[in-house]
């Protein structure tokens, strides 16, 4: 044959089996929420709607898939535009915000307790601080439980007194369930402080990490989804 790939060996179709595994000298613990129509939502709120738009399956030339989501289903970063009115919106923040030292704090505390501001005790940690508490163990369900543990006033105050630029809960609010005012999104957001929400930190150990948690580049929205990695 006067050479050339046939179109079906030109196209080879690639498997996990013949994808060159990469292995990487630092851990890397992946803190984000798989995304599926079944993932726990708040209430009244739309669940994710992936859907094709072409399939290969039904004979299309690719498979294609619309995403229809609430920007604060899943792992996500609020930006003061969420709750200021004239709060900057997440494209407007560096990146460098978002990407550098984090230490991780363990609340031992009971469901729908609130973590008090002495849980800082010993000083400035980290320019990132991210809650872990019960709230890791109710991301394994898919129903929304309002008994999630969040963050108190007093200790808003002090992670904005303290200069930390980034603060992260293990659910989806750093506001108790029904608060009355959202102050501690108030208080956070209002001081130029991004908030981290629905990561899972059931396999991660207290200590210090680096975060990274990139937003995508949505001109104009108050946050935006992120995928959440701490690497040590
Ligand atoms: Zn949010």
């Amino acid at each position: 044959m006067a050479g050339g790939l046939s179109a079906a060996a030109a196209f080879r179709k690639v498997t996990p089996a013949t994808a060159r595994a990469i292995t990487s000298p630092m851990n890397i613990y992946d803190i984000s929420l798989p995304l599926h129509a079944g993932s726990p939502c708040w209430p009244g709120k739309s669940p994710l709607a992936l859907t094709a738009t072409r399939s290969l399956l039904r004979g299309d030339h690719c498979t294609s898939h619309t995403i229809g989501m609430d920007i604060h289903l899943g792992t996500h970063i609020d930006a003061p535009a969420h709750f200021i009115a004239d709060g900057i919106t997440l494209d407007q923040v560096p990146l460098a915000t978002m990407v550098g030292p984090c230490r991780v704090i363990e609340f031992l505390g009971s469901p729908a307790s609130e973590i008090p501001s002495q849980i800082m005790a010993g000083g400035h940690p980290s320019d990132r601080v991210l809650f872990k508490t019960f709230n890791s163990q109710l991301l394994s369900h898919s129903k929304f439980d309002p008994r999630f543990v969040a963050l108190s006033e007093d200790l808003a105050h002090l992670l904005v007194q303290d200069g930390v630029r980034l603060v992260g809960i293990d659910y989806f609010s750093v506001d108790r369930f029904n608060s009355p005012d959202r102050a501690v999104h108030h208080i956070l957001l209002g001081s130029g402080v991004l908030i981290l929400e629905g990561i899972n930190l059931a396999a991660v150990e207290p200590g210090d990490y680096q975060l990274i948690a990139l937003p995508l580049n949505l001109v104009g929205a108050e946050g935006s989804p992120v995928r959440a990695v701490l690497v040590r």
